[in-house]
């Protein structure tokens, strides 16, 4: 019996609606299960920040004039340690991506939903859930899902893809566990109009061991957000609204957050483990958040749902041409989880390394340093941070290299900067205020 559909996706976000309109595009039969019904759904809890590296992958779905026209912004983060301010200039020698994007997933979620839709062969099932993995002798065959109705289908395909986030539903039917590590900081954010930034740049402050940044939106928009270790979180909580707005007194060229118009809740997170998984097995990938859900401080989940969306596409698409046997299929499984690991791990483990909430260590001092004095290294670390450069890349080891060198030269010129304001005095925790916590937006 031939199955409902070459690849079943579980989940329409940005990492299923890639895969899935790749595939589509490449003659494959696509259906992908989305349990909410509204095609215009989206995800809150996100700042939106897409890296340079996901550009390519963007521009290949024809998604960057659609992004541009909605008034999502390219984007480019100028960084704050106390070394000094990193200001990446990317010289003609740069040779990677030079810009990624900022829209609010509010737009963006119902655009890649819509850019599945339009591709041949892409069936959108809005308003169902997967609620099992079928399968024979331990190779996934489809899945079952249920409507708002509670009517219950099995859907059968060759390949089942879980597109289904970071608490991957998908990953538990198959058994697949995760590689946990802990997270150390929860954050807060909240979004303003009229609080126009210094330059055109998005702004960071890395403030070791707590994080903050404002990062401009479409709609000119500005999103501030805060990250700080978890020994401050229930202080921080009992005066949300107050706390959440004086973070940000006195950090260097930050704008005042009174002189802008506050136009959302202040939304946050508090638990945010870092997780990833086997990106593939016979029969079985995970993309996106399914496969590797990594430290949202760094803007980096968006850009590799893109990124692994787009690498799963084109080894599926390729087995399905050479044979589409189950062994041509789980042959490009198996080329794409390899990918997956090559491409991403090593972003992953140092993200989650700094994630535990610790200060910065010896080579992040020097690397932080030397970007704050010297052009080529703000720009070497541009490329890291828009992660095109992988830590494993030879590139990465020429820019500690240098950054070593410039650091230990003498009259590089960086002071360490001195902070005023709340931060002044260190991360002491402010005494503990008798005030009830309000009621919580986070999750
Ligand atoms: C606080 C915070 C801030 C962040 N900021 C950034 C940032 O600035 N930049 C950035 O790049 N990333 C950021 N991220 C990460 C980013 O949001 C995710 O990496 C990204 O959304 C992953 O996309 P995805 O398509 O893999 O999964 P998701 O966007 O999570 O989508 C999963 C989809 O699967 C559906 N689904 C789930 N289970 C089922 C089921 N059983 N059946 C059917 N459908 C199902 C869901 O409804 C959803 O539509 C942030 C994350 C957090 C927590």
């Amino acid at each position: 019996m031939s199955a409902d559909y070459d690849v079943v996706v579980v989940g329409a976000s940005i990492a299923g609606c890639t895969a899935a309109t790749l595939l589509g595009r490449a003659g494959r039969r696509v259906g992908v299960v989305e349990q909410r019904p509204d095609p215009a759904a989206y995800k809150t809890i996100c700042t939106h920040f897409i890296q340079a590296s996901a550009t390519p992958t963007i521009e290949r779905l024809g998604l960057a004039e659609r992004i541009e026209a909605a008034g999502g912004v390219r984007n480019a983060v100028e960084l704050w340690t106390r070394f000094g301010w990193i200001r990446p200039q990317l010289g003609d020698d740069f040779v990677h991506p030079r810009y990624g994007y900022d829209i609010r997933r509010e737009k963006l979620d119902p655009m890649v939903r819509e850019l599945a839709a339009q591709a041949p062969g892409v069936e959108l099932l809005m308003g169902r859930t997967a609620t099992a993995l079928l399968g024979t002798n331990g190779r996934p065959t489809g899945v079952r899902v249920v409507d708002r109705e509670r009517r219950e289908r099995e859907i059968s395909a060759r390949v089942v893809v879980a597109a289904d986030g970071r608490d991957s539903q998908i990953a538990e039917f198959s058994g697949e566990k995760p590689r946990v590590m802990r997270h150390g900081r929860f954050g807060y954010f909240a979004y303003y109009r009229n609080l126009p930034l210094p330059t055109d740049s998005s702004l960071g402050w890395l403030l070791d061991p707590d994080l903050a940044y404002a990062f401009a939106q479409d709609d000119r928009i500005t999103l501030m957000a805060t990250f700080q270790t978890k020994d401050r979180e229930s202080w921080f909580k009992r005066d949300l609204e107050a706390n959440f707005e004086a973070y940000f007194r006195g950090l260097p060229d930050c704008p005042d957050l009174a002189t802008g118009e506050r136009i959302s809740k202040i939304l946050g997170k508090l638990e945010m483990p870092n997780t990833t998984r086997r990106a593939g097995r016979p029969g079985l990938a995970f993309v996106g958040d399914a496969a590797m859900s990594a430290d949202p401080v760094w803007g980096v989940g968006c850009g590799w749902a893109f990124q692994s969306g787009e690498w799963l596409a084109g080894e599926l698409a390729s087995a399905f041409n050479n044979g589409a046997s189950d062994a041509d299929l789980d042959a490009g499984i198996e080329r794409y989880r390899r990918r997956h690991r090559r491409e991403l791990l090593g972003h992953f483990l140092m993200t989650s390394d700094y994630s535990t909430g610790r200060r910065f260590n010896p080579i992040e001092r020097i690397l932080f340093t030397a970007a704050a004095r010297d052009a080529r290294c703000a720009d070497g670390f541009a490329g890291l941070g828009s992660r095109s450069v992988r830590p494993n890349d030879r590139e990465f080891a020429r820019l500690v290299g240098r950054a070593i060198k410039v650091s230990a030269s003498r009259g590089g010129g960086a002071q360490l900067q001195p902070l005023s304001g709340a931060h002044s005095e260190g991360r002491r925790l402010p005494p503990a205020s008798s005030r009830r916590a309000p009621r919580s937006t986070a999750s």
